[in-house]
């Protein structure tokens, strides 16, 4: 079993044809290693744009990647892919967060009137393997290539990141940190009519707390010391995606806020409770405020 990791640089341009905006892909970069992540081979083309004439400025100034360059490369993205096919042949593609096959499938559907990918076997989202096997339980942020090369102190010295080659040889680096063959083969899915449904599925955010998808007894948290369940002081008010109420754990003798987050995604809801510190939810000018309002006689100490 080979690996081929593969990252795209796109650039949004208009398209009169289907009416509006295309991500089109300028550039494909992918690395292909065998099953020890032992570097085999490596692909790197830019794709001539067909729709849009020029690059947008944020990714030139991002890629560096000029229109000159582009047009001379003188490739069709058909003609790009199907160098790609060959390079892939059966291996398991792995790309970054799913944006990049969402693209490549974009790009599909535009040029060849297939939204499927009919050359992709299996696939893996690396990004949700990292994230897994570095314990990333930040749902509401996913984990960026660079935040992870942070976390595993990895540098990025001597490399051009945000083209497509270099990216992937990033990935790399970070996949090699992280890879347990075992652990990994648990990640790696068919590409089949399930796949598809799940890529393409818009997660939401549920925001009423009387959606018949939540049930009314997952309005709960636990103090994250004892794991005993809190007492709730007051109501639940929904800010910032998230519902949220002020707790208080009698065993730790501590008040803390805690908030609840419901994720509809492809497989039915996920629940996210986090735990978040009093002085972390008050601001300092909030809590300057309240200490003026206090009747008090020390006033002068106060500074
Ligand atoms: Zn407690």
């Amino acid at each position: 079993m080979n690996f081929v990791i593969l990252d795209l640089e796109w650039n949004g341009a208009y398209s009169k044809k289907a009416k509006k905006f295309v991500n089109e892909i300028i550039e494909f970069g992918a690395v292909k290693t065998d099953e020890q992540l032992n570097i085999l081979d490596s692909f790197s083309m830019l794709v001539t744009p067909q729709i849009g004439k020029k690059l947008n400025h944020r990714v030139a100034e991002l890629t560096h990647i000029t229109n000159e360059e582009l047009l001379d490369s003188n490739n069709t993205f058909t003609h790009v892919l199907s160098k790609f096919k060959k390079f892939l042949s059966d291996s398991v593609l792995l790309t970054w967060g799913t944006s990049d096959v969402l693209t490549l499938m974009e790009n599909c559907r535009y040029y060849l009137g297939d939204e499927k990918l009919p050359f992709l076997s299996r696939y893996c989202n690396l990004q949700s393997y990292c994230e897994h096997m570095l314990d990333h339980h930040d749902k509401s942020r996913q984990m960026g290539l660079s935040t992870c090369a942070e976390l595993l102190g990895l540098s990025d010295e001597g490399l051009e990141l945000h083209r497509a080659f270099d990216d992937a040889l990033f990935s790399l680096q970070c996949f090699k940190k992280l890879y347990d063959n075992e652990k990994f083969c648990n990640y790696i899915e068919l590409a089949n009519d399930e796949f598809y449904r799940k890529i393409t599925f818009k997660n939401t955010i549920i925001y009423d707390a009387k959606n018949p998808l939540i049930d009314k007894k997952e309005f709960y948290i636990c103090c994250d010391k004892c794991g005993k369940k809190a007492w709730r002081k007051n109501k639940w008010v929904m800010k910032n995606r998230s519902f949220r109420a002020q707790f208080r754990c009698n065993k730790c003798r501590r008040d803390f806020e805690g908030r609840i987050t419901f994720r509809l995604k492809y497989d039915g809801v996920h629940i996210d409770r986090r735990v978040v510190e009093k002085e972390k939810v008050e601001k300092p000018s909030k809590k300057k405020c309240i200490l003026n309002m206090l009747p008090t006689n020390n006033s002068k100490t106060e500074k």
